[in-house]
């Protein structure tokens, strides 16, 4: 079988990659130059083909790339922008997500009609709001959208990111249900994604957005503030499998499913840090033990996802100890 993954160059999407390779699957990756696919071709060797794809908001985007590819009958979306300080947020985050979005399932239906399983890599964020994530007595379930609209989306950064995968998801549902097309749909929808770089030497300059919640701890100097990250953890690895399992199982098909392991903050990855890097003692701040507190963020009720995709296979603190031992191997 042949899987397409837009996005290929992203933090979570090599590790996808990687797992479809060594499961058997050839994969076919869209990135937005010819640099970035020479990279991983050399990466990922002979299974692995590219294709350029430089905007994603555009329509027909990715009619030539699906037409050079007729082998392909699995499709995984999971290109869109991360960031939480865009510097435009209609620009540079909803557009490209929401438009992006409805374009490639358009493309698919166009261009693709072998395609029978589509993957749309959607978020937590289009579950609940930001303030919904901090109130204890709010449940996350595969049921419930953000409310939050495009207007809020455009004037906050935060909420731009927010608005974009919450109104892409939802206009995905949209296009399967109006346009009838060939294939089935899936939604993984992971909480925060932590956990290790794919490889080593990628352990360079910024991390992508969430990866950086761990480097952003380890840095810490004695006498520095700990950052206020907080939220839902799942590690990368079991987000990777995540995808693999939304296209080969049945019980996935037309189901939204979210991906969560425990819960997190600054202080326990500082916690975790402290217990298995006894050298770093001297240089990283203590902190304080009743910051260690982790039980008072939203509930997530996922016993539907955890039936299809099973328990996550990575602790916070397998994760933690991960990430760091790649820091001190790139001496970053
Ligand atoms: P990365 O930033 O590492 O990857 C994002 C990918 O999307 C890259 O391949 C990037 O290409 C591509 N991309 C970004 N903006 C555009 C654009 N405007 N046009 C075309 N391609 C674009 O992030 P992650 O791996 O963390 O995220 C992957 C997916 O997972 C996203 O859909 C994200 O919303 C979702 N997700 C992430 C979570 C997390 O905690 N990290 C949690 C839940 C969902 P390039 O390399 O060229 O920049």
């Amino acid at each position: 079988t042949s899987v397409f993954v837009s996005g290929a160059t992203g933090f979570i999407a090599q590790h996808i990659v990687s797992n479809l390779i060594s499961k058997g699957y050839k994969v076919v990756g869209s990135v937005r130059s010819t640099a970035k696919g020479e990279n991983l071709k050399k990466r990922f060797g002979a299974s692995f083909q590219y294709e350029v794809v430089p905007v994603l908001e555009k329509q027909s985007a990715f009619d030539g790339a699906l037409k050079s590819h007729p082998e392909v009958t699995v499709f995984l979306h999971t290109a869109s922008p991360v960031t939480f300080s865009a510097a435009d947020n209609e620009k540079d985050v909803l557009i490209p997500a929401i438009n992006g979005t409805k374009f490639v399932l358009e493309s698919i239906q166009k261009a693709a009609p072998q395609i029978k399983r589509v993957v749309y890599t959607s978020s937590i964020v289009a579950i609940a709001s930001y303030q919904q994530f901090f109130d204890p007595n709010f449940v996350c379930s595969e049921d419930v959208f953000n409310p939050v609209t495009y207007e809020e989306g455009k004037a906050h950064p935060v909420s731009a990111y927010f608005a974009s995968k919450t109104l892409a998801e939802k206009a995905a549902w949209e296009f399967v249900e109006n346009r009838k097309p060939a294939f089935v749909l899936t939604t993984v929808n992971p909480v925060f994604v932590l956990g290790p770089q794919l490889k080593d030497e990628d352990v360079t300059g910024d991390l992508n957005a969430t990866a950086e919640f761990i480097a952003g701890v380890y840095k810490l100097n004695k006498d520095d503030k700990i950052p206020e990250s907080a939220g839902h953890f799942v590690d990368v690895r079991d987000v990777a499998r995540a995808h693999i399992t939304a296209f080969e199982k049945d019980e996935a098909k037309g189901k939204r499913i979210i991906s969560y392991t425990e819960n997190f903050n600054s202080q326990l990855i500082l916690n975790i840090i402290r217990k298995h890097f006894p050298e770093l003692h001297g240089k990283l701040p203590v902190g304080t033990s009743e910051n260690s507190d982790v039980s008072k963020y939203a509930r997530i009720e996922d016993s539907k996802s955890k039936k299809i995709i099973g328990e996550g296979q990575y602790t916070l603190e397998d994760t933690v100890k991960a990430s760091v031992e790649q820091f001190l191997k790139a001496k970053v």
